[in-house]
């Protein structure tokens, strides 16, 4: 770097730390890539710390800034470890996937391994998709209840006008399905989207504007937020559980009683009593809404590696498990995932490390047709889970949890 450079950049380092310039102009000082280490260094003398870690990093920042981050400084970097081979037999992901896993709580990535381990030990896991579609739901005031009963109405009578602006704004988003919730003169419209390899929130929200604007033109009446919490993003809910959002994924496999005992040390008895008061009469007791052992857990290791929203692990932790004795004796492990809401293409899809691990699992980048790899990462996403549901009912069966961690946990 030139002296000229330099002064220049301690010039911006110091009109920052004494609030003269605002974090976010330094990047049209010196543009977005020496904008992050200028950031940084002006965080640095403010807060007085030593944060050079932060600098090291591979993203290109050139491709981020303004896509993906404001004011950046540097990247924070999470273990990146592999469970698997798992064996899969779903509609898109069809034979042995390794699982790309980023995380910090030790005995994860290997209790994981152990449930991939008994899956492709009984042939693998069937898995499929019951539903897809990512919502928004924008909501309207009506001046009063024969206003919003007219309005509901119209909308039933012009959903292909309202597909067809929807159309629009998206090459490949498409407008499915328009469900109407009125709550006294509110009605709040639930638009569903097909957004094939999209995780989609974008392409919907935009596509919802695109809708709302139509109907506001066309009906008359007031939009009063493009979003109103029907849709219904990164929070827990009950719709979302029963109507479902992005994709409604159910993965299963029969697990003989001999290799129970032999791979978990157990038996399927056992962990059938386990889960039925573990996950599904504990959980119940407790009030809470997901009925399963540790679904989140899978879901956030495997969306921080791959670039998805993690706020979305919100809808992984509602996941069902079920594990039920067969009539030959055998367990009959299941999980029912309401609302995947995941990605092959968009938001941090696209960050080099991310897309490596979609690499490793083959659906990294747009599918052929549109949509297929999405689906094919959603049923993995299944599997992954069925794998780490197995492996803690596994061990809390045979008593194995807290040793696990104990070794594996700490050091
Ligand atoms: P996006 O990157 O905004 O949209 C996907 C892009 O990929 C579109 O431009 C689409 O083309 C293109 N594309 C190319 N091939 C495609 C294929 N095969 N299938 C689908 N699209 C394809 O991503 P997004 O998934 O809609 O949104 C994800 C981002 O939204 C994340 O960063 C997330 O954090 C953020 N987010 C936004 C909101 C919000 O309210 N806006 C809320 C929550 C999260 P077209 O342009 O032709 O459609």
């Amino acid at each position: 770097m030139s002296q000229d450079s330099d002064l220049k950049k301690e010039e911006i380092v110091e009109k920052v730390a004494s609030g003269q310039l605002k974090l976010h102009a330094i990047d049209q000082q010196v543009g977005p890539v020496e904008g992050v280490a200028v950031r940084r260094e002006a965080i640095a003398r403010m807060t007085g710390t030593d944060i050079q870690n932060l600098g090291s990093f591979s993203i290109d920042a050139a491709e981020v800034v303004g896509r993906n981050i404001e004011n950046m400084i540097g990247a924070i970097q999470l273990p990146l470890g592999i469970a698997g081979p798992v064996t899969i037999q779903g509609e898109y992901a069809s034979g042995n996937f390794y699982l790309p896993l980023a995380t910090t709580e030790g005995a994860l990535v290997a209790s994981t391994n152990r449930g991939c381990s008994v899956i492709s030990a009984c042939g693998g896991a069937t898995v499929r998709i019951f539903k897809d579609g990512m919502t928004r739901a924008p909501v309207f005031s009506a001046r009063d209840v024969i206003h919003a009963r007219e309005f509901v109405d119209w909308l039933a009578d012009n959903f292909e006008a309202m597909k067809a602006k929807a159309a629009e704004t998206t090459r490949f988003g498409e407008l499915v399905e328009a469900t109407p919730f009125v709550v006294g003169t509110d009605v709040h419209l639930r638009l569903r989207f097909d957004t094939k390899d999209a995780m989609g929130m974008n392409m919907a929200t935009i596509a919802s504007e695109a809708v709302s604007n139509y109907i506001t033109e066309q009906f008359g009446i007031e939009l009063v937020s493009l979003s109103g919490n029907m849709c219904t993003d990164k929070k827990p809910s009950a719709i979302n559980n029963i109507l479902g959002r992005g994709k409604t994924v159910v993965a299963e496999v029969v697990i003989p009683e001999d290799l129970v005992g032999a791979k978990l040390k157990t038996r399927c008895q056992s962990m059938s009593e386990v889960n039925y008061k573990k996950n599904l009469l504990g959980s119940a007791r407790a009030g809470s809404m997901g009925y399963n052992a540790h679904a989140a857990n899978i879901v956030a290791a495997l969306y921080l590696a791959c670039g998805q929203d993690a706020a979305h692990v919100v809808e992984g932790s509602s996941t069902i498990t079920t594990m039920e004795m067969t009539p030959e004796g055998d367990l009959h492990c299941c999980v029912t995932m309401p609302a995947v809401q995941v990605g092959t293409v968009g938001g941090g899809t696209g960050i080099a490390t991310q897309q490596e691990c979609l690499q490793i699992l083959g659906v990294a980048g747009a599918g052929e047709p549109p949509g297929v790899n999405a689906k094919k990462f959603a049923e993995i996403i299944g599997v992954a889970v069925l794998a780490g549901e197995i492996s803690l009912i596994g061990a809390q069966s045979a008593g194995h949890l807290a040793r696990a961690h104990k070794q594996l946990g700490r050091k």
